[in-house]
């Protein structure tokens, strides 16, 4: 299989050896400029929690539907103000998504943690 390289900053496609990563020192610039910028790290910052966030739900959910604690998700280093939708019943409760895992809030710090199959 010949995989298709792509310039990291433009999506040219690339050509040459195999190791080039930009279509010249324009790109490569352009693409080291935009690393370092803060809110490229603002960006960057975000995405890991929420893919945290993901993982631990995951990791503590991997049938689909169970109970945990806030203590739990807490110990992982789950991060409560960050998630990527959220979803209201008709009965007044609020789901919260990071990607396909979501949570519910339930009394006593305990917490319902579900996996949307269709997102
Ligand atoms: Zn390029």
């Amino acid at each position: 299989m010949n995989e298709e390289r792509l310039c990291l900053d433009c999506g040219t496609t690339l050509h040459g050896r195999a190791d080039k990563k930009f279509c010249n020192d324009l790109c490569r610039n352009n693409y080291n400029n935009q690393l370092n910028s803060s809110s490229y790290n603002l960006v960057r910052n975000i995405n890991n929690i929420l893919r945290r966030n993901r993982r631990i739900l995951e990791e503590l959910n991997p049938g689909g539907k169970t109970k945990t604690t806030r203590k739990k998700l807490s110990a992982k280093g789950f991060d409560f103000e960050y998630h990527t939708r959220s979803y209201q019943t008709q009965n007044g409760k609020t789901y919260h998504f990071c990607y396909e895992y979501g949570y519910l809030p339930l009394d006593n710090d305990e917490f319902l943690l579900v996996k949307r199959e269709e997102v």
